[in-house]
C-alpha cells in the first residue's frame, strides 16, 4: 500500500478553530443553557428567564437584569479567549466566578445563530450584536441572548442528539442546577411557551423543595459543618428517601454543580450500611472551599474539579453527612423488614 501523499501544514481559519473548540463546550442544547445562565449569574442578575423551543435546537433565549455589556465591548464578548473575569494566572487560581475561559459565546456563535442585546446602567438605550454587526436596540438594563438553529452549521453534531423531550429534560436539569445553587435569584423556565418553573427569590430550603423529589422534602436532614477553608451546607435524604435511581444527587462546589467520585464516596460512606439493595441516597450539598484549594480548570465544561487536599475534603464531608444522619439512623427510620 502506498502511504497517502503528505499535505503541507496550514493554519486553520478562525471559524473552524471555534467550531472545533465548540465541540468541547457545546455538546447539546443543555450546554448552551448552562453557559448562558452562568453568564447571567456572573453578571449579578437577580432575575433570569430561560425560554427554549424544540428541545433548545430551534431556539434558546436567556434574559437577565444583570450589569450588561457596554457597546464598545460587544464585539469582544463574542471573541474567543476574551473575558472580563480574569486577567492573569493569580486571578485564575483564586477565581470565584462561574466563567473565566472566555470561550462560551464564541463557541455558541460558531455553531448557531446568536443575537445578543445588552444595556448597562450608564446607557440610555440597548445595543444588539449579531452577524449583521452592532446596532441600536430596545431593551432595559441587562442582557438578552438568543440562540437559534443550534448545530445548523455543523449537521454532524445534530445527528447525535436525542429526541426533543430528552433534550428539553437536559436543558431543564441545567436550569435546576443553577436554581438550586442560587435561591436568591428569581428564575423562570419555559419550554415551547409553557411555564415549567416560576421560582421567586426564596430561602434555600424552599427552593430545594420546589426542585427536588417530594420524598426528599418529606424526609431529609440538614447538613452543616465548618472547618478552616471548608464549609458544607445542604441536606441529605434519610434512608427512607433513597431511590432506585441516582437522579437526586447534587453536589455543588463554590456554586458550581460538579461530578466528583471522592465526594460521592464520602457521602455514601456517611450512610454506612443503612442503604439496601443498591438504593441510592438523595442529597443536595453545597461545599464552599477556599478557591486556592480547588482547581476548577480541569475540564472545558467545568463539571469536574480537583481538590488540593482531596483526603481532607473526603473526611470532612463524610463526617458531616454521618453526623446529620445519626438521629435518623438511630431512631430506626430505616425501612423496616429489610
Ligand atoms: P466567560 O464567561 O468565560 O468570561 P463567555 O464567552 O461566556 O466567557 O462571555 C464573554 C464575556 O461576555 C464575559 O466575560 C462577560 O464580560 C460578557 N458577558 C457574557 N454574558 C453576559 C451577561 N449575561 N451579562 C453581562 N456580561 C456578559
Ligand atoms: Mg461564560
Amino acid at each position: 500500500e502506498k502511504p497517502a501523499a503528505r499535505r503541507s501544514i496550514a493554519e486553520l481559519p478562525d471559524q473552524l478553530i471555534s467550531q472545533i473548540a465548540a465541540g468541547e463546550v457545546v455538546e447539546r442544547p443543555a450546554s448552551v443553557v448552562k453557559e448562558l445562565v452562568e453568564n447571567a449569574l456572573d453578571a449579578g442578575a437577580t432575575r433570569i428567564e430561560v425560554r427554549i423551543e424544540g428541545g433548545g435546537l430551534r431556539r434558546i433565549s436567556v434574559t437577565d437584569n444583570g450589569c450588561g455589556i457596554p457597546k464598545e465591548e460587544l464585539p469582544l464578548a463574542l471573541k474567543r479567549h476574551a473575558t472580563s473575569k480574569i486577567r492573569n494566572l493569580i486571578e485564575l487560581e483564586s477565581v470565584r466566578s462561574l466563567g473565566f475561559r472566555g470561550e462560551a459565546l464564541a463557541s455558541i456563535a460558531s455553531v448557531a445563530g446568536l443575537t445578543l442585546i445588552s444595556r448597562t446602567a450608564d446607557e440610555d438605550h440597548a445595543w444588539s450584536i449579531s452577524e449583521d454587526g452592532v446596532m441600536p436596540a430596545a431593551g432595559s438594563q441587562g442582557t438578552q441572548i438568543e440562540v437559534v438553529d443550534l448545530f445548523f452549521k455543523t449537521p454532524a453534531r445534530r445527528k447525535f442528539l436525542k429526541s426533543e423531550a430528552t433534550e428539553t429534560a437536559h436543558c431543564l436539569r441545567q436550569f435546576e442546577h443553577a436554581a438550586l445553587s442560587h435561591p436568591d435569584v428569581d428564575m423562570r423556565f419555559m419550554a415551547n411557551g409553557r411555564v415549567i418553573h416560576a421560582l421567586p427569590a426564596q430561602a434555600p430550603r424552599e427552593r430545594a423543595n420546589m426542585i427536588l423529589p417530594k420524598e426528599f422534602a418529606d424526609a431529609s436532614r440538614e447538613v452543616y459543618a465548618s472547618a478552616p477553608g471548608l464549609t458544607v451546607t445542604g441536606w441529605v435524604g434519610t434512608p427512607t428517601a433513597a431511590r432506585q435511581k441516582s437522579d437526586a444527587q447534587f453536589f455543588f462546589v463554590n456554586g458550581r454543580c460538579v461530578k466528583d467520585k471522592t465526594l460521592l464516596h464520602a457521602v455514601k460512606q456517611g450512610y454506612s450500611d443503612v442503604l439496601y439493595n443498591g438504593a441510592q441516597p438523595s442529597f443536595c450539598l453545597f461545599l464552599d472551599v477556599d478557591p486556592m484549594q480547588v482547581d476548577v480548570n480541569v475540564h472545558p465544561t467545568k463539571s469536574e474539579v480537583r481538590f488540593r487536599e482531596g483526603q481532607r475534603v473526603h473526611q470532612f464531608v463524610f463526617h458531616a453527612v454521618e453526623a446529620a444522619l445519626a438521629p435518623a439512623i438511630s431512631s430506626g427510620s430505616a425501612p423496616s423488614g429489610l
